[in-house]
């Protein structure tokens, strides 16, 4: 019995060694933002230096404000070329889009000293999934959780109230409203109970007014997680910087004294 699993060992490290030989061989790497092909060895996570240095990063303005106890945080401005790569990850399912943008998130979260047992994405309803047939905000997951060496829990948390895409442009009041018990436990889950007390990060690939991670992360703080937030994009502001605010200054009429 044991020299059966140890024979299996070995066939499956000799598959990944020929698998990672194929790889090398006839693979070649192209940057997720512009799909050039790279030379290798691909620069981490496929992304080119050019578009590296174009990818509108938060930097020092990762942790955001809101009106929520939950910590939040968010990678990108929502700005080109971003805006195309998740538009594009969200309606052709360019997968390696994913691949990308997640591990930039990975690094939000060393970044910020954010430590969690467990990656939940913010559910579709299941009409809207069915329609599209994958979830953006869980394969953005599913990354973060294989970089970070945890586990991605989709079964908890789900989404009991179907808007559709009109109501996405009212105002923030009626979209909180509308949205307020958006979200559902699925009380069978014995995942509830382990992740009480623990810390779990909710995960999203935009935030336009925040209603629907607040909504989301609400369900899961009543049962006791400890939430933090995270999107891959957002354009919310609270603090601005020196150059856009010079450009605004810039743009006024001249004061006739
Ligand atoms: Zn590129």
């Amino acid at each position: 019995m044991r020299k059966k699993r140890s024979n299996r060992r070995r066939g499956k490290r000799i598959g990944e060694f020929l698998r990672q030989q194929f790889v090398d061989f006839y693979y070649h790497p192209y940057c997720a933002v512009c799909d050039r092909a790279v030379q290798p060895p691909p620069p981490s996570p496929f992304v080119c230096r050019d578009c590296l240095s174009v990818l509108p990063f938060r930097m020092d303005r990762e942790q955001m404000s809101w009106d929520h106890p939950w910590r939040l945080f968010a990678t990108f401005y929502y700005r080109e070329p971003l805006r195309k790569m998740m538009v594009s990850m969200k309606f052709s399912e360019r997968i390696d889009r994913a691949e990308a943008i997640a591990p930039f998130m990975c690094r939000t979260m060393a970044r910020n000293q954010i430590d969690v047992d467990a990656v939940i994405p913010v559910p579709l309803h299941r009409k809207r999934l069915s329609e599209r047939g994958y979830n953006q905000a869980e394969l953005l997951a599913r990354v973060i959780a294989r970089e970070a060496d945890i586990s991605v829990v989709e079964e908890v948390l789900y989404r009991d109230v179907h808007t559709d895409r009109q109501s996405e442009s009212r105002t923030v009041e009626e979209r909180r409203r509308q949205l307020a018990d958006a979200f559902k436990l699925d009380r069978r889950s014995p995942l509830i109970d382990a992740l009480r007390g623990r810390q779990v990060l909710l995960v999203d690939d935009v935030l336009t007014t925040g209603a629907t991670l607040s909504a989301a992360a609400k369900p899961l703080d009543e049962a006791g997680m400890r939430v933090v937030c995270m999107v891959a994009a957002s354009d919310k502001e609270k603090y601005r910087g020196y150059h856009e605010v010079m450009e605004d200054w810039a743009s006024l009429p001249e004061r006739r004294i």
